[in-house]
């Protein structure tokens, strides 16, 4: 179903009412696409560019006037010139060589900057055009997708990208300039020279090639294994509260370790590679030289060819070899980048499944708001869409009414809450009123906003005021103002420096301040202290006042105080009424009180 993530653990089993939901096919990633990112950059791009010719230029030039210096020096010492006139000679070279290398270097470093500037600049691009895509994805996605490969394709793919996009092709533009202008110098100068080293290439590539393909699979497993301990690593950081109650250091050590040694073994068998390759290569490679050397001395001794000649030929020939050294390196570079983009490419094509912008303007001629209605809804999450969580389910909560969701866990309570939040789509059915079905494709998002709200309240920060008022209502403005540092309190991942009554209270507040006209809660199901259940349960009854309230409810009390309780059975509203109408039918609800699934309202202090 899902052909973007690994691991997404789809079953192929499609319950009906999913039709459509395949994955459209990621488009190819074609070069066009990959210097697309850089669009935008062109200008500085194409002085980038400018730049890097200048520099290669620059760069084959000074071989060149070195061998007229060598030439001019063996010229006097043979007597063919006077000492003066050479030394003359020599100086106006030097003086020479001296502009060319500055002016290599001031294009180079022009060219250094203006390419990375483009770089980080397409790079942020594309990172918040990511995040973007992400962010607006279903949570279906993220019930598929792992957080830290979402991470991992935020920074890592990004950069590669980024590199292939901008730097890489910069390199390879400049590798190529200098190696076929060297090619053109060696010609003019030993075409027969020339014919010799060009032999050396064959069997240079050769190794090259059976290197690469004897190393591509031990990096690729290299850095799996690299991504498998970083994964652990993420998890055991994420979760270290839970390992430690376990007692799991010893195993979480050991996956670690386990994933770390496979790294290792690859990274050592390419170690072992490399040692054999670069040699062999830098032999080869030598070789050539020596042989290049050698013919050319004989050219020197027939006459045919000037020692400061064969010197600038060598050096060109390093040249040559050094930047189709570079190439080939780019080119395993671009393939292997090709993957990133990839992945990248799809994530950024990927249409979420429901359009987050929809449904979050109220249409006019709207029905009261706070109406909250689900029509024989039948629901299969995407992750399991063979299995109906929610079997043709009806409820209907008015406006400013109060009403519990209780039953057995596992019948659905917490689907029909993420359906009204519109986390899904209902497969079948619909989860809010017709008209305003009718009028905006998509039914409103929980919290509703009020008429007449302004921007303030589903954008920017909420004012101090506000956020104070909220906090009193909460019950939460005391105990923050006795924090050393006030409402400006770090707490940490998940508000691990807080209580677990306090994490409530400041919960409330976050709804509150939003001035929902319906509130979603959901009972914690672990008793607080009697006197922090006080607080908790004073701030959610003045939360809930003149709101429409869907709670799911684990406690009596809580049932008690609702206008209305649904018994949620397998995927189905089993029956609904009072606390005290379903006592006395002696029903579902009757049997969940008797098998006190519903706990009693008093926590018991000292236990
Ligand atoms: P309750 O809140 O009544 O305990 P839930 O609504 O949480 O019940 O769960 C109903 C069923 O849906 C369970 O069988 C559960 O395993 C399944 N379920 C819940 N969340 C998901 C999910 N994100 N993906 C797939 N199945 C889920």
């Amino acid at each position: 179903l899902e052909p973007l993530l690994p691991g997404d653990g789809s079953d192929g089993g499609e319950a009906a009412g999913h039709a459509g939901a395949t994955e459209p096919k990621a488009r190819a990633v074609t070069p066009r696409r990959l210097l697309g990112l850089a669009a935008g950059e062109a200008g500085p791009l194409a002085l980038g560019c400018i730049c890097l010719l200048v520099a290669s230029l620059a760069q084959v030039g000074v071989p060149k006037l070195a061998g007229e210096l060598i030439d001019v020096a063996i010229q006097a010492s043979g007597g063919g010139s006077s000492p003066e006139e050479a030394r003359r000679r020599t100086s106006s070279i030097l003086l020479q060589i001296a502009a060319v290398v500055a002016a290599s270097s001031l294009a180079g470093g022009g060219r250094s900057w203006l390419f990375q500037h483009a770089a980080e600049r397409v790079m942020c691009r594309l990172r918040v055009r990511l995040f973007a895509a992400l962010v607006l994805q279903e949570v279906g996605f993220f019930d598929r997708a792992r957080t830290g490969e979402l991470t991992n394709r935020l920074a890592e793919d990004s950069r590669v990208l980024r590199a292939v996009a901008t730097t890489s092709v910069a390199s390879a533009l400049g590798s190529a300039a200098v190696m076929v202008l060297g090619l053109v110098l060696m010609f003019a100068t030993s075409p027969l020279l020339t014919a010799l080293t060009l032999a050396a290439i064959p069997p240079l590539f050769l190794t090259f090639w059976l290197y690469s393909r004897a190393s591509r699979p031990l990096v690729r497993q290299q850095l799996a294994a690299s991504a498998r301990a970083a994964a652990v690593a993420e998890e055991t950081f994420s979760s270290l509260r839970t390992v430690r109650s376990f007692a799991k250091e010893g195993a979480v050590q050991a996956r670690y370790e386990g994933a770390q040694d496979a790294a290792l073994s690859y990274a050592l068998r390419s170690a072992a590679l490399d040692a054999c390759f670069f040699p062999l290569a830098g032999s080869l490679a030598t070789g050539v030289v020596m042989a290049v050397l050698w013919y050319g001395a004989q050219l020197v001794i027939a006459g045919q060819l000037t020692a400061g000649a064969l010197s600038a030929f060598v050096v060109y020939a390093l040249f040559v070899a050094t930047n189709a050294g570079a190439l080939l390196g780019i080119a395993s570079s671009v393939v292997q980048a090709l993957g990133a983009a990839e992945r990248v490419f799809e994530l950024l094509d990927r249409q979420p499944r429901l359009d987050m912008q929809a449904g979050t303007q109220e249409p006019a001629g709207a029905p009261e708001g706070g109406d909250v209605r689900l029509q024989d809804v039948w629901f299969a999450y995407p992750s399991r869409p063979s299995i109906w969580v929610l079997r043709g389910l009806c409820l209907h909560v008015s406006p400013g009414r109060h009403v519990a969701l209780v039953g057995a866990s596992g019948g659905g309570k917490s689907t029909v809450v993420a359906l009204v939040q519109r986390f899904y789509d209902p497969s079948r059915g619909a989860d809010a009123p017709a008209e305003r079905r009718a009028a905006a494709p998509h039914p409103a998002r929980v919290p509703a906003p009020t008429s007449g709200a302004g921007g303030a309240r589903t954008g920017g920060a909420a004012s101090n005021e506000r956020l104070e008022a909220a906090a009193r209502v909460a019950n939460a403005h005391d105990f923050i103002a006795a924090l050393p540092q006030g409402y400006a309190t770090e707490v940490g991942e998940r508000g691990v420096r807080l209580s677990g009554g306090q994490k409530q209270r400041i919960a409330i507040a976050r709804a509150v301040i939003t001035d929902p006209r319906v509130l979603l809660l959901d009972e914690a199901t672990s008793a607080l202290d009697a006197e922090s259940e006080h607080l908790v349960q004073e701030a959610l009854e003045r939360a809930a006042a003149g709101r429409t309230v869907l709670v799911i409810a684990h406690r009596l009390s809580t049932v008690r105080r609702a206008d209305s309780v649904a018994v949620v059975q397998e995927g189905r509203i089993a029956e609904q009424g009072t606390h005290a109408q379903l006592l006395a039918a002696g029903g579902a609800y009757a049997a969940l009180v008797q098998r006190q699934l519903l706990a009693n309202e008093q926590p018991q202090q000292g236990q």
